[in-house]
């Protein structure tokens, strides 16, 4: 169990508020003034390090791990979405239609990849794709029928 990281002072131990892993505080001097900053505890080496224009969190041995979480929480935490709220009856079919291509689709991908798992990301990709030709085709369809 990591305990809190207080006081801020030099030699005080306790968990990252980012990220929860074990960090000093360690005084460091650069142009003659003093500070303090984080080391991890492990191997004492800097804890917050530049990347890019973000400061991210380095534990040492699981480096690329941290890496990956702190950078993908920025990214969701920009993210807005708005309150659907009740669907028009225009929009019901829609989204019955949405269902719909998406399931023929399905079918389609399922047949000519056999070997891969409904659920894989490939899958959905490749799936993603044939939504997308079915439209076209329903669109052309759509012309057509309308001459
Ligand atoms: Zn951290």
């Amino acid at each position: 169990m990591v305990t809190k990281l207080e006081p801020k002072t030099e030699g005080t131990s306790g968990a990252c508020s980012v990220c929860g892993s074990n960090v000093t505080w360690v005084e460091k001097s650069w142009q003659g003034k003093t500070s303090l900053t984080l080391r991890n505890s492990s191997d004492q080496k800097a804890h917050n390090v530049k990347s890019g224009d973000s400061w991210i969190c380095s534990t040492g041995n699981d480096f690329a791990g941290y890496t990956q979480s702190v950078a993908s929480k920025a990214i969701e935490n920009k993210v807005v979405w708005n309150e659907v709220g009740e669907l028009s009856e225009d929009e019901q079919q829609l989204v019955g239609g949405l269902e719909r291509v998406r399931d023929v689709a399905k079918g389609v991908t399922s047949r000519h990849h056999p070997e891969l798992s409904d659920n894989s990301t490939t899958f959905g990709q490749i799936n993603n794709a044939n939504m997308g030709h079915l439209l076209a085709l329903m669109k052309i369809k759509a012309i057509k029928d309308s001459v």
